[in-house]
C-alpha cells in the first residue's frame, strides 16, 4: 500500500515538474521577441533574449537531473539498491556504528557522484556560455575538496551523534534528536560567516568613505547598529552580483559581492542595503530558524514513528534486518523519500518568501528611495540574465522573490 502511495507521489511530481517546465520554456520564448513595455527604455533585445534563453537553458538542465536523481531514487529504494548496500555492509563491518556510517556516507558518496556531472555542465557548459562562469577547473576541484572535508568534520560526527540517540535514547528518541539538530544548527549559523564561508572567499570590511557616510546615514535613521559590512569576491566564481545578511549576535553581518558594488552607484547600494535591513526589520531571518526547526521536530517525530514500522521499510524495498540496528537505513530511506511528499508545500515556502521579499521592498522604500532600488532591480535583473517574462504558474511554484514587474510596479506606488 505504501509502495503504491510511493509511486503516485513519484508519478505525480514529475508530471508536474514536467508541466510547469515546459509552460515556463514555453512562456518565456513567447515573450522573446519583445521587452516588456515597462522595461522598453532600460533594457535592450538583445539582453532580453540572452536572458531569455539562459532561463530555458536552465529549466532544461535541472529537468534533466531531475529525471536522472528520480530515476536513482528508485534503483535505490523499490528496485533494491539499499538493500543490496545494507547487506554488504553487515557482512563486510562488524561495529555496529561504523557499519551505520558506511551506509549513511555510501548513500550520500552515490547521491554526490550522480549530481556532479550536472554541476560540471550547470558551470563549464552553461553558466560558461552566458559569460557568468569564473570558476577554473583548478579552483573546481579544490572547492570540491574543500566541501568534503567540511561535510566530514561536520556532518559525521552529526550523523554518529543521531545514529547513537537513536539506539539509546528510548522509544522517544526523536526528541533528543531535535535538540542536537537544533544545537548543530546554532553552531553552523554561528560559524557560518567567521568560519566557514571564509574559506571559500575572502570577506574585507567595505573600504569606500562615501558608501560608508550614506550606509552609517541609513543605519542610524533606521535604528541599527552596524557592526560588519563586508565585501565578498564573488567575481571569484561568477559575474553574478548578489547582497546577504547572515550570522546572529556578534557575528552578524551584510555581505555585498564585489560585483554588486562595482555595478551600482551609491544611492542603488544604499537602497540595496535598505532592503536587506527590512528582512532584518521584519525579523524573516529569526522567523525561518523556527519555522525550520519546528518542521524539522515534525520530520523527526515522524522519522521516529516510521522506524517503529515494518511497511515503511517492505514498503520502499528493503528488508529490515533482524537482530541488528536499523537506525542508519530508516535514517536514510526518510531522507531519499521526504522529499517526494514535501514537494507540494513548495509553492507555500515560494509564497512566504515572495511575501517577505515585497515587505523588504517596502521598507527600503520608506527608509531609502523607492526609485533607486527600481534602478538597482532592473540592473541586477539585467546583469544576471533573469528573465522579465516568467510563467505565472511556474513563478508561483519556485519562484523565492517575485518578478521583476510586479516588485517594480508595487514600489512605484511605494509612498
Ligand atoms: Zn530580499
Amino acid at each position: 500500500m505504501f509502495t503504491l502511495w510511493f509511486i503516485a507521489f513519484l508519478f505525480a511530481n514529475t508530471l508536474t515538474r514536467t508541466w510547469v517546465a515546459v509552460r515556463q520554456i514555453r512562456h518565456v520564448g513567447k515573450h522573446r521577441g519583445q521587452v516588456p513595455p515597462e522595461f522598453a527604455d532600460r533594457i535592450s533585445l538583445r539582453s532580453h533574449q540572452r536572458a531569455a534563453d539562459y532561463t530555458s537553458a536552465k529549466v532544461q538542465l535541472s529537468l534533466a537531473q531531475f529525471v536522472v536523481e528520480t530515476a536513482a531514487l528508485v534503483a535505490l529504494t523499490l528496485l533494491g539498491g539499499l538493500q543490496y548496500l545494507d547487506l554488504a555492509f553487515a557482512r563486510l563491518i562488524d561495529h555496529e556504528m561504523l557499519r551505520q556510517l558506511a551506509l549513511l556516507g555510501s548513500v550520500v558518496a552515490i547521491l554526490s557522484l550522480i549530481s556532479l556531472p550536472f554541476d560540471i555542465w550547470r558551470k563549464f557548459r552553461l553558466e560558461a556560455r552566458f559569460g557568468f562562469n569564473r570558476v577554473t577547473p583548478r579552483l573546481f576541484a579544490t572547492d570540491m575538496l574543500k566541501g568534503l572535508l567540511l561535510a566530514l568534520a561536520l556532518g559525521a560526527p552529526l550523523a554518529a551523534a543521531v545514529l547513537w540517540v537513536m539506539g539509546n535514547a528510548g522509544a522517544n528518541w526523536g526528541w533528543w534528536a531535535w535538540g542536537l539538530w537544533v544545537a548543530f544548527n546554532v553552531l553552523v549559523l554561528w560559524l557560518f560567516p567567521t568560519v566557514i564561508a571564509p574559506m571559500f572567499n575572502k570577506f574585507t570590511p567595505l573600504q569606500d568613505d562615501a558608501v560608508r557616510d550614506r550606509i552609517q546615514a541609513l543605519a542610524q535613521r533606521s535604528g541599527f547598529t552596524l557592526n560588519g559590512l563586508f565585501v565578498m569576491d564573488g567575481s571569484k566564481r561568477s559575474a553574478h552580483g548578489n547582497a546577504y545578511f547572515t550570522g546572529f549576535g556578534r557575528s552578524r553581518r551584510i555581505v555585498f559581492f564585489d560585483t554588486l558594488l562595482a555595478r551600482l552607484n551609491v544611492d542603488e547600494i544604499e537602497a540595496v542595503l535598505a532592503h536587506e535591513l527590512g528582512h532584518f526589520k521584519h525579523r524573516h531571518i529569526i522567523k525561518r530558524m523556527f519555522i525550520s526547526f519546528a518542521m524539522a521536530l515534525i520530520f523527526l517525530l515522524t522519522l521516529n514513528w516510521l522506524s517503529q514500522q515494518v511497511w515503511f521499510y517492505t514498503g520502499l524495498g528493503v528488508l529490515p534486518q533482524l537482530g541488528r540496528a536499523n537506525d542508519a537505513l530508516a535514517l536514510v530511506l526518510f531522507l531519499l523519500v521526504v522529499p517526494v511528499f514535501t514537494f507540494w508545500v513548495t509553492p507555500l515556502a515560494s509564497w512566504f518568501s515572495r511575501r517577505d521579499e515585497f515587505q523588504a521592498d517596502r521598507y527600503a522604500a520608506s527608509q531609502s528611495s523607492a526609485a533607486a532600488l527600481i534602478s538597482a532591480l532592473v540592473k541586477l535583473y539585467d546583469d544576471n540574465a533573469a528573465t522579465l517574462t516568467p510563467d505565472p504558474l511556474h513563478s508561483a511554484f519556485y519562484d523565492s522573490h517575485p518578478p521583476a514587474v510586479l516588485r517594480i510596479q508595487k514600489l512605484s506606488y511605494a509612498p
